[in-house]
Order: structure tokens, then sequence, then C-alpha cells
């Protein structure tokens, strides 16, 4: 009989593409780091997920990420797919060392204030949802993602997120690189060759291979020069990856400070076994798990000289607004509605004149929160609405549905009922998740169809929150 599957995605045929190949060239630059490495690299990875203050406020009493303030690891991993609380937005499931991004965001300095941030490969949306958390609620933050299958991913984690100031678009670097001095902050979480997810994801081993380091380094190249040319003067670059390859780090920041750039070392923020590292001149964090609860990550922030002027957004004029008409959201800013298509989205009206702006320059997918939604000539409150953070939930009767409810909802299935009758919200331990449409004795699901749970029960625990 052969290995098991997971086994033979560890140790592949292929020597090019087994921990081994990869130890020993690593060898070469980190030969301080390789021989725990080769042990952690064949051991389990830790489990870990980044709570939604905004949605769950206490989340699970679990062990905290020391450098996240909503981070927290698990003793083991759950059939995440049966949890509803997952499909609300409550929480989403981040691997630990990347929630480092949290210590390169406040280096920054930025946090406190009304920026605009680009999220330049943003799919599927960890760091997003992550610097949406951590940036001033005023602040735009555009979410980027040139595949389509991954960004359809990113907008379905963004709206189940829920938060407002976000846009969601779908455009070449390039196209970001032409609107010059525009981002106070971007963020470059580069497609990277992933050495550092190797142990968590077999797929990766068997992706890697030498040639495929060097087709990074040539993507970074080209998406950082057009990321860099977005920043305004003053303004700051994250840039981070999941490999420890020097080619794919440290070298492509070199060519951002031969351009000026400054580099500004991260504090490691609780994170001992981040290490603070000088390679070819440049300070960065590296994460290697045998030193760090978490996977391979390498991250460094850097600033574009010159002075950062704050961003002018200008209210726009909106006596009686349809978004206060309709009145499904709480009046927590001057919201204003945008139509796209057939959907119906609300912004805040004081960053009306740059959504318009960038509706003009580059492929807009989400422009705000998604509001109503057009089927036969009328419009009816959008499916992700009801996931919405500003939903207001004091205007809309709520259906609290039970585990067994939930996932049958989650199905795709009606939820059975008596004299059900209008429109309602679904509710799972009092977390909104889905519109519901009465017809007397059931209740109608307005579950987006793409979003269903289609996979059995599986063998794995499920979760059990301790809250
Ligand atoms: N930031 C994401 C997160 O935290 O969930 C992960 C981003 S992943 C490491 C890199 C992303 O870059 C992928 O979604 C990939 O589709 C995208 N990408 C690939 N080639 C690209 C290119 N040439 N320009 C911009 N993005 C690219």
């Amino acid at each position: 009989m052969g290995r098991p599957a997971q086994e033979r995605a560890r140790h592949p045929a292929d020597p090019e593409r087994s921990i081994a190949a990869l130890v020993s060239r690593l060898r070469k630059d980190l030969s301080t780091e390789v021989d725990g490495l080769d042990a952690a690299l064949r051991s389990d990875p830790p489990v870990s997920i980044r709570i939604n203050p905004r949605k769950w406020r206490y989340g699970p009493l679990a062990d905290p990420v020391p450098w996240c303030e909503n981070g927290r690891y698990l003793a083991q991993r759950p059939a995440f797919t049966f949890d509803p609380l997952l499909h609300a937005g409550a929480y989403y499931v981040q691997e630990a060392a990347s929630m480092l991004v949290e210590q390169a965001v406040r280096a920054s300095g930025l946090i406190g204030e009304r920026i605009i941030a680009l999220d330049l490969c943003a799919a599927p949306g960890g760091k997003s949802t992550h610097l949406r958390d951590l940036l001033h609620p005023d602040a735009l933050l555009v979410c980027n993602e040139v595949n389509g299958e991954r960004r359809s991913v990113l907008k379905e984690n963004l709206w189940k997120w829920g938060a407002a100031n976000v846009m969601i678009t779908g455009t070449a670097p390039e196209r970001f690189g032409r609107l010059t001095d525009l981002f106070d902050l971007v963020m470059v979480d580069a497609p990277c060759s992933g050495e550092g997810m190797v142990r968590k994801d077999p797929h990766a081993l068997q992706q890697w291979s030498p040639s495929l380091v060097e087709q990074c380094a040539t993507v970074q190249r080209d998406v950082l020069k057009h990321a860099w040319n977005c920043l305004r003067p003053g303004g700051f670059l994250i840039y981070s990856t999941c490999t420890w390859e020097l080619g794919e780090n440290e070298a492509r920041l070199r060519e951002l400070v031969d351009e000026g750039g400054i580099v500004i070392p991260i504090p490691a923020g609780g994170a001992h076994g981040a290490l603070a590292t000088d390679h070819l001149g440049i300070n960065a964090l590296r994460c290697y798990p045998h030193r760090l609860r978490g996977e391979g990550f390498v991250l460094a922030l850097v600033r574009k000289a010159g002075t950062r002027e704050a961003v002018n957004g200008q209210p726009v004029a909106t006596p009686r607004d349809l978004v206060t008409e309709l009145g499904w959201l709480r009046a927590t800013r001057n919201w204003m509605a945008i139509q796209q298509g057939d959907e119906l989205y609300a912004i805040d009206g004081s960053w009306a004149r740059t959504v318009d702006a960038l509706q003009r320059s580059i492929t807009v997918v989400s422009p705000g929160i998604p509001l109503a939604e057009r089927k036969a000539g009328n419009w009816r409150p959008h499916a992700a609405l009801a996931l919405a953070q500003d939903l207001d939930m004091e205007r809309q009767p709520t259906v609290d549905l039970d585990l067994d409810r939930a996932i049958e909802l989650l199905r795709g299935q009606s939820i059975g009922a008596k004299d059900a009758s209008g429109i309602a919200l679904a509710t799972y331990r009092g977390i909104p998740l889905s519109w519901l449409q009465g017809a007397g004795t059931r209740w109608n699901n307005r579950w987006p169809s793409h979003w269903r749970i289609r996979s059995a029960r599986p063998s794995a625990p499920p979760v059990s929150w301790s809250t």
C-alpha cells in the first residue's frame, strides 16, 4: 500500500521539490536557521483565527496571538465550514505569523488618520480584513486582486466581514502605477514562491522550484515599481511574502531604497520569535516556524521620502439620500447611494469624489456596502447587506437559528416556520447571517447559491466556542 496523500505530498518523488532540497538551498544565505527549520517543516502547523471585533465582541477564550490584538490560537483544527459564525464573518481563519502586519501598520503611525490605503494583492482577504480593522473607520481601503476567481473569494470574504469604506477592484498593478501619488499606505503581500507555507499547504511544496523563485522575483519587481508610483510622498509601503528567499524580499526592497525609500524597522510587538534582521542592508522581520508559533513570513516597512499632506475629503451634499430613505443602515455616517449595474451600494459621502475618480480609471467591482439588488425590476435588500456591520438591526425582525437550522440555511434549504411573512433577518448566536423571505409555513432562503455549503459533514470535531 502507498503512503497517505499528505505523507506523499510532504516527501514528493521529485527531489527538487522536497523539504531537503529547499533547506539545502536556504543553507547558502540563512545557515543559522536551517537545522531548526528542517525539523519544524516536518511538524504540524498551529491553527489560528482573527476575530471580527465589530461582530463578535469577545470571541473565544482561546490562547492569544501576542502580536495581534484579535488573533487567537486554537488547540486543534475544527470543521470550520460547518461553523455558521465563520460564514457570518465573525472571524477569519488566518496563519498567525502573517498577523504581524499589525505591527507594521502601527509602526507607520497612520492608524488614527483618515487616509487612503491600497491592498494591491488582496485575495483571499486576510490582510485586507485585518487592515480594515486597524485603520481609522473613516479611512478608505481599496482592495485589489487581478485574478478573477480569487477576486470572487476576496469579495465574499470582504462582504462577510461587512465593513464600510471598502472598495474592491480588479486591476493590473500597472494601472495603479498611473495613479501617481494617490495612496498614503500601500500593502504589497506579493505573489511568491511560498516556501514558508510548505508545512501548512502540501501544494506549496509541489509547486516550489528554484525557477519559480526566479519568476516570482521578476513579478515582485514589477508589482513593487507600480506600487511605489501610486504611493504619495511621505507615504508607507508594507511589503510581505511567505518565502525566505533574499531575492524575493531584501533584494527587491533594496531597489526601493535605491529610489529614495527609507526602511523603517518594525518592532516585533511581543513576537519574541520574530527575528529583526539586516540582510543586504534592509531591516525586516523574519519568521521561521522553529522560532515562532506560525509559518514562514517576511515583513518590511518602507517610507517614501517627502512630506505627506492630509487627504481632503469633501462631503457631497446629499439632502435626502436614498440610503437614508431606505433606512437599512444605521446613521453612522453621511451615506450616499451609488448604482453600479443592477446593484446599489452605500458609500461614505466624504469619499464620493475619490470613488468617482477611481471608477473612471480602474475596474471597480464593489464600491462600498452592497445595499440593494434589482430582481425582476424591483430593488430588494442585497444578500450581503445582511452581513454589513452598519446594518440597523433595530429595524429588522430577526429569527435566531440553532446550529442545525443555520446549517440548513447555509446549504440553501428553507426553514420550517409558522405564519412566516415579509422579510426577516436570520441570525446565529445573535450575529446576522442572511435574509429570509416569509412564505407561510416556511422561510425561503436568501443565502447566495455560490456561497452554499456543498460538502458532507466531515469527521473533524464540530466547532465549540467557549466564550
Ligand atoms: N494578501 C492576501 C491575503 O492576505 O489573503 C494574499 C495575497 S497572495 C500572497 C498574492 C496575490 O497576488 C494572489 O491573490 C495573486 O492572485 C496575486 N497576483 C499574482 N500575480 C500578480 C501580479 N502580477 N500582480 C498583482 N497581483 C498578482
